[in-house]
């Protein structure tokens, strides 16, 4: 069967790889893994004989002959688009004390599928997913790099993410363009609240436009005064760009900026 490229079929073939990322769970019977994609089931193979039961999505139904010699009583298998899917009723049907994700993700969805989970109100424990390594970099940046950006704070909200295993292109069948990372994603709780989408929405404008000062891409729509206040409490100076600002310091701003009216 040919691999699909619209689908993002590059399967993984090397099976320490395959081994290093099913050892990354500390599962029991009591707990749920949903894999997304399983495509040929090199995950799903080791996930399947882990105690805890295992819920594969995958969108591609020619994979079924494939996939259905893994399905039994701890492994069922779902034919469907995950980002259609609504994964809380879904999980309704099993009880458990935790829930794992996995995946070696397409590749042209793994902002959206990242963004689906979190929307998702899920409690999630943990989460290993392989990327391409470009974006790991950028999913797992420090403030002050290049790689910072809105979508490192978005995620990094969430979750404490870092990265755990090189796997260079020749790990996959066919061989993309671009070696991957495998990452691991734990939640994050904060103590404060804070209206999320108000904060995002200031976080894309702060990064709207990317060669330009803070000052810049926020003085038209905040409080500037506020901001520099902020900023120089911090040892900051108005000229800041938008990266070498920590979410912590984003946060403090906003909160700053939106007291009383979170
Ligand atoms: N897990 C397999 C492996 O490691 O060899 C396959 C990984 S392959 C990179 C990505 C898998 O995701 C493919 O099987 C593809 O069909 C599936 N996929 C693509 N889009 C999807 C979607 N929207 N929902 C669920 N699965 C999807």
């Amino acid at each position: 069967m040919k691999a699909k490229k619209s689908l993002g079929q590059n399967f993984l073939i090397n099976d320490t790889i395959i081994e290093n990322i099913v050892s990354l769970f500390y599962v029991t019977e009591n707990d749920l893994i949903i894999e997304i994609g399983p495509g040929r089931g090199a995950l799903t193979e080791k996930l399947s004989k882990l105690p805890s039961r295992l819920l594969c999505i995958e969108v591609d139904k020619d994979l079924k002959p494939v996939l259905s010699k893994f399905e039994s009583e701890n492994c069922k298998i779902i034919y469907e688009d995950i980002l259609k899917v609504d994964l809380k009723t879904i999980v309704q049907n099993y009880q458990y004390d935790n829930l794992y994700i996995v995946g070696n993700l397409p590749y042209y969805i793994t902002s959206p599928i990242l963004e689906h989970l979190i929307k998702s109100g899920l409690n999630i424990n943990q989460m290993v997913f392989m990327v391409q390594k470009e974006v790991a970099d950028r999913f797992s940046a420090k403030s002050c790099s290049s790689n910072y950006g809105y979508m490192t704070l978005f995620l990094n909200y969430y979750y404490n993410v870092t990265s755990e295993i090189f796997v260079p292109k020749k790990d996959f069948n066919p061989i993309p363009k671009v070696d991957s990372m495998v990452i691991k994603l734990e939640p994050r709780y904060h103590e404060f609240y804070i209206n999320e989408q108000k904060y995002f929405s200031f976080l894309k404008n702060a990064f709207r436009l990317k060669r330009k000062t803070l000052k810049n891409n926020l003085s038209s729509q905040y409080n500037w005064q506020t901001i520099k206040e902020v900023l120089e409490a911090n040892k900051l100076n108005e000229n800041v760009r938008a990266e070498q600002i920590t979410q912590e310091l984003f946060i403090e701003i906003y909160l700053k900026l939106f007291e009383n009216q979170n």
